[in-house]
């Protein structure tokens, strides 16, 4: 008797959970975890390092996206800063969407403090060689620099506070066979109108301007001058978007620009890291706890961890090999044979020249 109540009872409840699911039946189970992936770097010499591309397109010029989509990229893929820079002069869907060049700001600068991203304001200045293109970024009205003289374009610019980057300077757009320096970027320079260089965009690096950093007194900076979906361009199985990170005293957008002035950048594209010996250094020593697990007469042999998400590939003049892998638990063994310092292949100090280390340090 209880049994064929208890079965009554199941069959009634089913039957009502159907007809109450006749008309929507919700299945949250398919859809995707709202996730966002973490880099792995090294906070080092006091500062936060922010994970940031400065250069990116939407359908407010040449892009294929809107602004939000930008802003839901970087929190997924885990930036701290993204700038929209969006080209004034060439804007296509303007017919479109307007011709207000400050809309790609302002549709996404809601959503952005939303996500917690910092998203700073920018535009590309699109120039015919020479100059070429620049992004201005940290600027206050876009429509400001939409004007013909291009010295206009750079003294609006300046008048906002613009830290001023030269893009893809061996585009071959732009420089078929050659990256060069021209007078009219000393120029720019003296008059406090360029602050930094590409050495790095979308999949091009450009070991010529890498040294210009240097000599010139310019921050390295790496971008991916995205126009469609970031995982459609890059393998993010293997490597996160390029980025350029910034050795800030905080996570704010005044400490970014204060940061960027002082130089304090590392281009980061692939498995290679760009910059100035200093910070490279203190990258790779504060990525990496070392152990020695065991000696004999033959080897040592360490156990490695590495907290970033960068390996690390090292080489010894005699011949020694290994690479410390990315974000794990590596052993590495040295044979006693081995002496002298590493060179680290993939971190680069000036176009011809890799960063050499201890190891263990
Ligand atoms: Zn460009
Ligand atoms: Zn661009």
């Amino acid at each position: 008797m209880k049994s064929k109540l208890f079965l009554a009872t199941l069959l009634f409840s089913s039957v009502s959970l159907l007809a109450q699911n006749m008309n929507n039946v919700q299945m949250p189970e398919i859809t995707r975890v709202n996730k966002r992936t973490l880099i792995h770097v090294p906070t080092m010499l006091g500062y936060q390092t922010l994970k940031c591309d400065f250069h990116m397109h939407t359908d407010f010029s040449d892009g294929q996206v809107w602004p939000t989509v930008r802003v839901d990229e970087a929190w997924q893929m885990g930036l701290d800063a993204i700038a929209i820079t969006d080209h004034i002069e060439n804007y296509p869907s303007k017919k479109f969407v307007g011709g207000d060049d400050n809309s790609s700001f302002d549709i996404a600068k809601p959503y952005a403090d939303k996500k917690g991203i910092i998203l700073i304001k920018g535009a590309e200045i699109t120039r015919s060689m020479t100059p070429g293109h620049f992004n201005a970024l940290f600027i206050t009205n876009t429509n400001e620099l939409d004007t013909p003289n291009l010295m206009d374009v750079f003294e609006a610019a300046k008048k906002q506070g613009a830290f001023i980057i030269w893009n893809h300077p061996g585009w071959k757009a732009q420089q078929p066979d050659t990256c060069k320096w021209w007078d009219i970027h000393t120029e720019l320079l003296k008059k406090g109108m360029l602050h930094a260089v590409e050495v790095f965009n979308e999949q091009e690096y450009y070991p010529i301007a890498f040294d210009w950093c240097n000599e010139k007194g310019i921050a390295y900076i790496a971008t991916s001058d995205i126009h469609g979906l970031v995982e459609n361009m890059y393998d993010l199985s293997r490597y996160h978007r390029p980025m350029t990170l910034v050795l800030a005293t905080e996570r704010t957008e005044a400490a970014l620009k204060e940061a960027m002035i002082a130089r304090r950048t590392i281009a980061w594209f692939g498995n290679f890291l760009a910059g100035k010996e200093e910070f490279l250094s203190e990258f790779f020593k504060a990525s990496l706890t070392i152990k020695l697990l065991s000696e004999n007469p033959k080897e040592k042999v360490y156990q490695v961890i590495n907290a970033s998400d960068v390996p690390f590939m090292l080489k010894a003049v005699s011949g020694t090999q290994f690479t410390i892998a990315a974000y794990g638990e590596s052993v590495i063994e040295i044979p006693a044979k081995c002496k002298g310092d590493f060179e680290v292949s993939n971190l680069i100090i000036r176009s011809n020249k890799r960063l050499t280390v201890k190891f263990p340090f």
